[in-house]
């Protein structure tokens, strides 16, 4: 496996490398998670890319950035066990150098949810994503539903600027209880990592629900509202069953949709969705 710190470095390594060539975008705390999107890139391709990079610019000024956990040494070692090809885990600089000015802007699918909870957030996404698919120029690359608009958001990216990365999504990995694999679970105390199990509840619950023939928007927000709120250590901070293409808000599910939530405990921010239909 070889590392590569800086651009020129990656360069070097990727000339090297077997085509096709998998991309796996990640800001490092490597989880199961992160592992499926690995495995699913090295059974299509001959080579995969893993980037390890906290984008300072995705997170807003008040939020987790120097909360965000991180492990360097057991990251490689996953990268290694798992037969990544090429790490590259740049320094800001690298990715930023002097000069850089340009910011990726994506429109409406960028609006709501995540977002409006985190204004600037798919700017910081969508900029950094373009960076590396320009550095690594892959074939494809591998990202997980459980962050659903990041992925549309990419993907309406990818297409409108004509990029030659074909954007896959992966299934989201959970833990027996339910909880959505994320690097920020670490970050839960017991307390809050048991009550931390309600965010699949409230979904599976409107799913439910939706399954008995129940349309109405505000019925499925409410029953996952109703869900969280059963838990005192929750703060809901949106519940949304919205149009799965264009993720506005619905009043009548009747055709594909999206639910999906972001919840605090404490300090940490959780999110989490499940498709309808
Ligand atoms: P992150 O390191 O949190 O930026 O995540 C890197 C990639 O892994 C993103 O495409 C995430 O959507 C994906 N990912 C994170 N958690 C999960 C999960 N539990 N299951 C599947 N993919 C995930």
């Amino acid at each position: 496996m070889k590392l590569a710190r800086t651009r020129a470095e990656l360069q070097a390594a990727l000339a090297g490398a077997a085509r096709p060539l998998g991309l796996v975008p990640t800001m490092g705390w490597l989880h199961d998670g992160h592992r499926s999107l690995i495995e699913r890139s090295r059974r299509e391709n001959r080579a995969t890319v893993v980037s390890i990079f906290v984008n300072p610019r995705q997170f807003g000024s008040s939020e987790d950035l120097a909360r965000y956990p991180r492990d360097e040494a057991r990251d490689l070692a996953i990268c290694a066990a798992e037969g990544v090809d090429i790490v590259f885990a740049p320094p800001v600089e690298e990715v930023y150098p002097a000069g850089f000015d340009t910011t990726v802007s994506v429109g409406a699918i960028a609006r709501p949810l995540e977002g409006a909870a985190r204004p600037g957030h798919f700017d910081g996404v969508a900029t950094v994503v373009a960076v590396l698919f320009g550095l690594v120029r892959a074939e494809r690359a591998y990202f997980g539903q459980k962050d659903a608009q990041q992925v549309m958001v990419i993907r309406r990216m990818a297409l409108d600027l004509a990029m030659a990365t074909e954007v896959l999504s992966c299934p989201t990995v959970r833990e027996p209880d339910g909880l959505a694999l994320s690097s920020r679970n670490v970050r839960l105390s017991p307390e809050q990592r048991a009550a931390a199990t309600v965010l699949h509840r409230a979904l599976v619950a409107a799913r439910t629900l939706h399954e008995r023939g129940e349309a109405s928007g505000d019925a499925l927000r409410g029953e996952m509202r109703r869900v969280l709120a059963t838990e005192p250590l929750a703060r809901t901070e949106y519940v949304s069953c919205a149009d799965a293409r264009t993720l506005l808000e619905l009043e009548r599910v009747e055709g594909p949709a999206l639910l999906s939530l972001a919840v605090l405990f404490g300090t940490v921010r959780l999110i989490d969705n499940e498709p309808l239909g």
